[in-house]
């Protein structure tokens, strides 16, 4: 009896950990529900957005770098992926906080490729695309959030807009976290390279640095880092994109 007890409780408890946002058993269960936020609003923080405008007709696709058999990058106990993840549906809360309409390429962990996260989104029409990610490097030195664009030469006029929303998010997510600036800058990737809209590769720091893997662990800092995305988001919205 003992031991098909043990089996039947280990395939339950190996499927609940699957579903699991992050998976590693050891951290306490309080900070996972920090992540797994879903659709409640944030509570640690008090953010109440200026005014909420009507904004429900404006899509915003959101990408959670990597899933599945496709971890990104690696810190002690966490997963790119799964910070990924959780950025994304913190993100989801505050954009929909300030009237938006989303779209996640992925809402759990599994793998989706570049092409048809770009595709998902170019057939989407969104008025943006932003893909959240976070860094690693071999210099365990290298800190600080930065944010891609594409440059196309052919289409200019989304190369400009694309710039310009990833000089806003940077600009609110420095001030929502204090985390050094590594600048805005032209990347070939191909979520952001493949998108027909303005489109945007946030790095929102190292996870090989450990001071910045420490704050990013923190889920009250992953909710200002969203909430600096989200009030990018929305600047740029208001004053290039209407
Ligand atoms: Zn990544």
């Amino acid at each position: 009896m003992n031991s098909i007890f043990s089996k039947t409780h280990f395939v339950i408890f190996s499927l609940l950990i699957s579903l699991q946002l992050v998976s590693c058993s050891h951290r306490p269960s309080s900070h996972l529900d920090e992540y797994r936020i879903g659709m409640q609003e944030p509570t640690l923080i008090a953010y109440s957005p200026v005014s909420k405008r009507h904004h429900a007709k404006k899509l915003i696709v959101i990408d959670a770098g990597h899933g599945g058999d496709d971890a990104g990058a690696e810190a002690t106990n966490y997963t790119e992926k799964h910070l990924n993840l959780a950025t994304a549906r913190l993100l989801r809360v505050y954009l929909k906080q300030l009237g938006y309409s989303t779209a996640m390429t992925r809402d759990a962990d599994f793998f989706v490729s570049l092409d048809k996260r770009a595709s998902f989104a170019n057939s989407k029409n969104p008025v943006l695309f932003v893909s959240l990610h976070y860094n690693s490097a071999p210099n365990k030195k290298a800190e600080g959030i930065e944010v891609y664009y594409y440059h196309s030469e052919k289409d200019k006029k989304r190369t400009t807009q694309s710039k310009i929303l990833a000089n806003s998010v940077l600009e609110k997510v420095i001030q929502a976290t204090s985390a050094k600036s590594r600048g805005i800058r032209a990347g070939n990737f191909a979520v952001i390279r493949e998108t027909h809209m303005p489109a945007i590769l946030v790095e929102g720091g190292f996870l090989t640095n450990e001071k910045e893997v420490k704050n990013i662990k923190d889920p009250v800092y992953l909710k200002k880092l969203a909430w600096g995305v989200a009030q990018g988001i929305a600047q740029y919205l208001s004053t290039h994109a209407g």
